[in-house]
């Protein structure tokens, strides 16, 4: 039995702040879209962030493209304020968001693509837009014996609040922002020990996140321009000094050591032989782009990416799947708030084009 197929112009996948973009610029030019979303509310990955957090960016430097966030009530806006601000705006622009729907597979049908979500339902279109984020994939190194660890583990995609691990010996592991905020309200109810491959970078105190927008809008100017990018010192990652963080490096927890060669049953063992017994993990090594509804088109590579052309979001393979926000590969900075409205501009005027050259 045929299930029932709906045929649209374009179909986005994903409905946090990307999709929303690439929503927004798409209601203006008169093609039939969906969006579709794996969540059962508004807000992507905002959802499961942890509850004390706060962007580290005024609500100025926090907006996709049209209405911007409303002001806050503190200088960086909480996770409830995003969520809000996120609620509102695909309300405002009336886009169509259906939800939940977890796209499961893509593939080719003669000139279009069929998108099939687990519960059957599905969609033919002649342009993808992939805009799914990273938070459904968190990544966790592998190390040896690390089965046989008998403590509590938790990735950050996980973690809302400190109490769970009180009076607990924790090790937090990795060397981003998730890190060092995750450690900074960890460490006032636990034992914890920070660990990190390499060592830390701190933002200076007296800045914040719009310096690593800075660096990420530079790096975007070179390559529309075809020239090496003019890059400031540090990273795009460094860790910036919010509050929590800096109360953290004024009560000594700040301090990060290498990470051991292996798991024991109850802690960890070092090179030089030593070991420390840990009740808990809490794994802030990151994600990977939730890429696996392209893999049935044998569109992801072996670092788990996708071939882009020059723009940055056009798979090479299959110029009818765009890829939107999924951070540097996929254009500087776009995997922020304000970062991805340039590139969802860019894939709705690829998708334009094609249309006007009969796309497919
Ligand atoms: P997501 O928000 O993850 O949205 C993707 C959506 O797609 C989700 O709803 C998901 O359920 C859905 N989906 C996934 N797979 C499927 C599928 N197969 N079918 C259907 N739907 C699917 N950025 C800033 O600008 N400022 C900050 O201060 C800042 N702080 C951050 C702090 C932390 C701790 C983290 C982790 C990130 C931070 N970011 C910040 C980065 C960034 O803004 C977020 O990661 C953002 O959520 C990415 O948005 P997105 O729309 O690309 O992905």
């Amino acid at each position: 039995e045929e299930a029932q197929m709906d045929s649209v112009d374009v179909v986005v996948i994903g409905g946090g702040q990307a999709g929303l973009s690439a929503g927004y610029f798409l209601r203006r030019i008169g093609l039939s879209y969906v969006i579709l979303d794996a969540e059962a509310s508004p807000g992507g990955a905002w959802q499961h962030a942890w509850e004390s957090l706060h962007l580290f960016s005024p609500a100025g430097w926090s907006s996709i493209p049209g209405w911007p966030m409303p002001a806050t009530r503190e200088p960086y806006p909480s996770q409830a304020e995003v969520l809000d601000y996120l609620a509102r705006y695909e309300h405002k622009y009336a886009l169509p968001v259906i939800r939940p729907v977890q796209v499961e597979r893509i593939s080719r049908s003669g000139s279009r693509l069929r998108v099939e979500a687990d519960d059957g339902r599905q969609w033919q279109t002649r342009a993808v837009v992939s805009a799914t984020g990273t938070w459904r994939h968190p990544y966790t190194p592998e190390y040896e014996g690390l089965d046989a660890f008998g403590g509590v583990q938790l990735h950050s995609a996980h973690y809302s609040h400190p109490e769970p691990f009180a009076g607990m010996r924790v090790a937090i592991i990795g060397s981003g922002n998730s890190g060092a905020q995750i450690l900074a309200e960890v460490s006032k109810v636990a034992e914890t020990t920070w660990i990190t491959q390499r060592e830390p970078a701190f933002l200076a105190d007296d800045v914040d996140g719009r310096v690593l927008f800075a660096r990420a809008t530079e790096k975007w100017r070179a390559q529309q321009e075809g020239r090496e990018p003019d890059v400031p010192q540090g990273g795009f990652g460094d860790i910036v000094m919010v509050p929590p963080v800096v109360d953290a490096r004024r009560r000594g927890v700040l301090v990060s050591m290498t990470p051991p060669v292996r798991f024991t049953a109850t802690g960890m063992q070092w090179a030089d032989g030593s070991e420390r017994n840990f009740d808990a993990v809490i794994w802030c090594t990151g994600f990977r782009p939730a890429l696996s509804h392209l893999e049935g088109l044998g569109l992801v590579n072996a670092q788990g990416r996708i071939d882009v052309d020059d723009t940055k979001v056009r798979s090479v393979a299959e110029p009818s799947v765009w890829l939107l926000g999924y951070g540097d590969w996929n254009g500087a900075a776009s995997a922020t708030l304000i970062g991805v409205t340039r590139y969802a501009r860019e894939v709705v005027r690829q998708i334009t084009d094609c249309y006007a050259a009969a796309c497919g």
